[in-house]
């Protein structure tokens, strides 16, 4: 998957290079990547922009990003999670242990304690809870915060682009984050990676160990629907079955979608269920949150994983400063708790107005969205894509709203 990688603000950035060029470079390597690795100086700085589309891919309104050369860096890009992920990790692999699965957390008389599924527990002055959704640590400070189905799902799906003899994403989209509003409660998202640095000269350029096999490009692709068209035993059925489901979903929107969904790699397909969690506020001087954890929220808008680099950046300045004696650490982590919860629930709210609008069965939106918004755009131009839109409108468009 790729995850678009918004650059953090400016400040954060810059409390990220120097905070950890003493502890470890992992922040500073992300730093690089977004800020110019998958950016590479290989290929040109492409346009950013947003697009919704109509399912016949006839535009709506796009949003289109863009930045002076030396702002260039805090423009929206994509980045490969797996490759991120890794070249972050690497460096770290004595700090990190994998396959230990945390059962609960309590707070103690000297800070935290995590207790694991195999028997064994750790102790430490602060415990971060950093676990995801479904978050063994937020029990433990917010037992009511749970959470919350959006009465949604998506299936992730991810396509080579390099498997087939024709290009699978119309031109203009290419390095645009797309999404089509298809009939009431189901859209349509992609999204291209087109590496600007191949991951092999990433991990050379940050001195780590390459994997096996180099990642292509690809386009990651999401359809969004109502959880009650989801069959239960599809739901179950693993990968292959959410695939089928998935290409059944795609057969309303335009054959260029179609197609991606059709020549998409097996095994890579992934049920995400929409949810957010309802938290206020909670008191503690040896435990905290961070990421989905916390402020878990629907893609739209894509975030979660952005929020949750800010957290990571904004949670080590502070502690940074505890450790140097400038500010307790009950301070330390009251403060973190307050601006992390200001900021994310603000992106919360806008997640979930996005997801409303999208998704609404509302035809007092989807008129004019649908039929009025488009009629004052150009129809993209066969060139643009595989396929041109006018000859491949669905049947049926009429009933679009
Ligand atoms: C398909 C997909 C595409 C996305 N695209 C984007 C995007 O483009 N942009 C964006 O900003 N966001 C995106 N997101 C959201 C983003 O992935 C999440 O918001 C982000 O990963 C949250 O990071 P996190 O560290 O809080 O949680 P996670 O990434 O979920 O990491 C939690 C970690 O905790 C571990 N863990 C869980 N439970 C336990 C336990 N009990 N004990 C020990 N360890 C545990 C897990 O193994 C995992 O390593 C996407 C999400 C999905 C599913």
């Amino acid at each position: 998957m790729c995850t678009n990688a918004t650059t953090l603000p400016k400040h954060e950035d810059r409390a990220t290079e120097s905070r950890w060029t003493s502890e470890g470079f992992a922040p500073w390597k992300f730093a690089c990547l977004t800020a110019s690795s998958h950016c590479s100086r290989r290929r040109p700085e492409p346009p950013v922009a947003s697009f919704a589309l109509r399912r016949d891919l006839r535009e709506i309104f796009r949003l289109t990003f863009t930045a002076s050369r030396a702002q260039s860096r805090y423009l929206p890009r994509q980045a490969d999670r797996s490759t991120l992920r890794q070249i972050l990790l690497c460096g770290l692999e004595d700090q990190v242990s994998f396959g230990k699965q945390c059962t609960r957390v309590e707070a103690t008389a000297l800070g935290a304690t995590a207790h694991f599924a195999d028997g064994t527990s750790a102790a430490a002055t602060v415990l971060v809870g950093a676990d995801g959704a479904g978050s063994q640590v937020r029990p433990s400070l917010l037992p009511n915060a749970q959470p919350v189905s959006l009465g949604y799902s998506a299936i992730y799906g991810r396509t080579n682009l390099n498997t087939t003899d024709h290009p699978l994403v119309p031109g203009r989209l290419e390095t645009s984050g797309v999404l089509a509003i298809g009939s009431p409660g189901k859209t349509f998202f992609f999204t291209t990676m087109a590496f600007r640095e191949r991951p092999r000269d990433a991990f050379r350029r940050f001195m780590c160990k390459p994997p096996g096999r180099d990642q292509g490009d690809y386009v990651m692709w999401a359809i969004s629907f109502p959880d009650a068209s989801l069959p239960a035993a599809t739901a179950r059925g693993g990968s292959d079955a959410l695939l089928q489901f998935a290409k059944e979903q795609a057969r309303e929107f335009h054959v260029a979608l179609r197609q991606m969904v059709d020549a998409s790699e097996p095994g890579e397909t992934l049920l995400v269920p929409l949810r957010m969690t309802p938290v206020k506020g909670w008191s503690s001087n040896s435990l905290t949150l961070m990421g989905d954890a916390v402020h878990l929220m629907p893609p739209t808008g894509s975030h979660g994983g952005n929020n949750a680099l800010r957290d990571a950046a904004l949670l080590g300045r502070a502690l940074q400063e505890a450790a140097q004696g400038a500010i307790p650490v009950g301070d330390a982590l009251a403060r973190y708790q307050q601006e992390m919860l200001a900021y994310s629930s603000r992106e919360v709210r806008a997640a979930l107005r996005m997801l409303r609008l999208s998704l609404t069965r509302n035809p007092l939106i989807r008129v004019p969205l649908l039929k009025v918004l488009p009629v004052l755009h150009p129809v993209f131009q066969g060139s643009d894509g595989p396929v041109a839109v006018k000859r491949s409108t669905p049947k049926g468009d009429s009933s679009d709203h």
